[in-house]
């Protein structure tokens, strides 16, 4: 009672000593935890976050785990402690939470999970993502274009390469590509020369990029010393750049051996450089402004029993539950449309490419 007193008079409680904190503190803190800074898009999600709840009066608590699991558990349990109102997770292990998230229902505080699903618990109340299946899609669809696989005859060697197998989005990026590409390999038109398929057999721990250039480099020793490989699906432009590097270290990308078609997502700057050199064939463009400001208005709408707006209520099943969730479009981006989608749009300047 006394130290509500004194912090009253001293205008800290009124928020009159520091009217910008207290406007920032009104709404509350919202804790956002990251997986990691080595990939630019989870830089963009952290900061596009950030400046979206504060404009809309909101404190927050922005982390970063290095992509390790421990780390990431200790940070989300640190907001917890500090009483934050809304978590915000980009889980690197969608399935170590359960714990956690079951203390943090328990003080009240609401869960959204951001773009990755949280997986094996009751406690995640949304999901702010993108149509990860289309993801898969269009990635695969993309190759489709530049081997021409509607027209040509084949047949063509390809390779396939999967996400983190502890993110739910790497299975659903996998079965999109597939739904496209199967039909193509069952009828032989294209052949998958190590026959490695599946997410246990092409996943790639934590999207690391140096993982992924290592199995590309035992792939085309073990299996590509009489063909060529003419295509790459990879989900995400890290893994490509690990994947382009094997392929140049062996001599692709030259007049005799031209460089496969290889896939990617995120429109990372190092690869749209890569695109324009002529090396990566494609990424898939997903506006992390865009998942900002959905994640933001179910923040809102959470804290002021408004109802949160989703689009989706079936596709989600995280184990526990099936999780509500609203799914933003992602967006094929290559040679040709690069400017359009990705300049115009204001989301990097011209500079930032050349
Ligand atoms: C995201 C992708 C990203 C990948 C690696 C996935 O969960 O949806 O956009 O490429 O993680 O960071």
């Amino acid at each position: 009672m006394k130290l509500t007193r004194r912090l009253l008079s001293a205008g800290l409680l009124a928020g009159t000593a520091f009217p910008g904190m207290a406007l920032a503190q009104s709404k509350g803190t919202v804790g956002i935890a990251m997986p990691t800074k080595s990939s630019a898009r989870w830089i963009d999600d952290g900061n596009n976050m950030v400046k979206v709840l504060k404009a809309r009066g909101y404190g927050t608590d922005l982390q970063y785990a290095d992509d390790d699991v421990p780390n990431q558990l200790s940070q989300i349990e640190n907001m917890v402690t500090k009483g934050v109102k809304v978590l915000v997770i980009a889980a690197i292990d969608g399935t170590t939470l359960s714990n956690i998230l079951q203390q943090a229902a328990a003080g009240g505080v609401k869960v959204i999970a951001y773009d990755r699903l949280i997986r094996d618990t009751p406690n995640v109340d949304y999901y702010a993502t993108f149509d990860n299946f289309q993801v898969g899609v269009l990635q695969a669809q993309t190759l489709e274009t530049g081997l021409k696989l509607k027209d040509a005859k084949g047949p063509f060697h390809m390779e396939l390469f999967g996400g983190s197998p502890d993110d739910n989005n790497a299975y659903f990026f996998y079965n999109g590509a597939m739904s496209v590409l199967k039909p193509y390999i069952d009828s032989g038109k294209v052949i998958i020369g190590s026959g490695q398929m599946g997410m246990d057999k092409v996943s790639t721990l934590r999207w690391d990029g140096a993982t992924a250039q290592a199995r590309m480099d035992n792939l085309l020793s073990a299996y590509y010393s009489k063909n060529k490989v003419d295509a790459v699906l990879s989900p995400y432009d890290g893994i490509s750049i690990g994947i382009l590097s094997s392929l140049k270290g062996v001599g692709y990308g030259s007049a005799d051996m031209p460089m496969p078609f290889v896939s990617g997502q995120d429109c990372e700057v190092p690869s749209i450089k890569s695109i324009l050199a002529g090396e990566q064939y494609s990424s898939i463009f997903k506006d992390t402004r865009e998942l900002a400001k959905v994640t933001a208005d179910m923040v809102d709408a959470v804290l002021t029993g408004q109802k949160v707006v989703v689009n989706d209520t079936t596709i989600y099943n995280n184990g526990k539950k099936v999780v509500p969730a609203y799914l933003l479009k992602p967006v094929i981006v290559d040679k040709a449309n690069w400017k359009p989608v990705l300049v115009d749009s204001g989301y990097y300047t011209e500079k930032q490419i050349h």
